[in-house]
């Protein structure tokens, strides 16, 4: 069996209506890989699966849109009914332990202890450009992006069928992308700007709707999933205008869809 993706959230900087930030689901066989965490997208994880068994959750970068259900799914994790079996690993970027434990002390009291909020239920690992995480049959690697803060694009190869998932995450160029995504089945590609103004090109942390079309011709990818989309945006105009550089199938995220790979 192929990979599937199931888009979680494909919202911006906070949720649309009916539509959370950003999270992705990649099964395959037993395995399911949960891509980002984004507010308002645990709902949606929940009536596709049993938030139990995902397998491992990597974080692409410390921002509130990527992030911040990975507090709710904790307390679910350790108060709601069911077991866990054992911690799921968590990845996050070089250098995130320290706001993840800041983050937990904000929120419980003085004398408890932050790292252990965590690691009651989470097995937390930094993750930097240099590493691979194989979870199941899917091996994932990763690149910088060009972003605000330090920011980490995946691709995901499922080894029994070889196809290949491709994730931008947050990023304001497409040139250093274009090797993750090299031949990449399906590419999810953030194209949250209108246009980039007078920004110039070192100091862009997203890209448009022909940056992501250009990636994706760049890259030869397969199919193109376009995501980080504020709801005010016309999804007929956003694919009308990737399709300026990039003529295969072009998809704009929704939630709950799910994609064959
Ligand atoms: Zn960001
Ligand atoms: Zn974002």
């Amino acid at each position: 069996m192929n990979p599937t993706l199931t888009v979680l959230g494909g919202a911006a900087a906070w949720p649309n209506p009916a539509q959370g930030c950003s999270s992705y689901l990649i099964e395959a066989d037993d395995t399911a890989l949960l891509l980002d965490c984004g507010p308002d997208t645990l709902s949606t994880l929940r009536t596709h699966i049993d938030y139990h068994h995902v397998d491992a959750v990597v974080l692409s970068h410390w921002h509130s849109d990527h992030i911040l259900d990975i507090v709710p799914y904790r307390y679910g994790l350790v108060y709601g009914p069911g077991t866990l079996e054992a911690p799921i690993p968590l990845w996050i970027p070089p250098g995130i332990t320290g706001r993840l434990e800041a983050l937990a002390a904000s929120l419980i009291d003085p004398e408890d202890d932050p790292r252990e909020f965590w690691t009651s239920v989470f097995d937390l690992r930094e993750y930097g450009p240099e590493s691979r995480i194989t979870v199941g049959q899917l091996e994932a690697r990763f690149g910088w992006t060009q972003h605000y803060v330090p920011c980490l694009a995946t691709r995901i190869e499922h080894r029994n069928s070889g196809r290949v998932v491709a994730y931008s995450a947050d990023a304001g160029l497409v040139e250093p992308l274009v090797d993750l995504f090299q031949n990449a089945d399906l590419a999810i590609v953030e194209a949250t700007l209108d246009d980039h103004g007078d920004t110039p090109r070192e100091s862009r942390g997203h890209l448009t709707p022909e940056d992501a079309g250009r990636l994706a011709r760049m890259a030869g990818v397969g199919t193109l999933l376009v995501t980080h989309l504020w709801s005010e945006r016309d999804p007929v105009t956003v694919i009308e205008r990737v399709n300026t550089e990039f003529d295969g199938p072009v998809i704009v995220a929704t939630e709950g869809m799910t994609i064959d790979v």
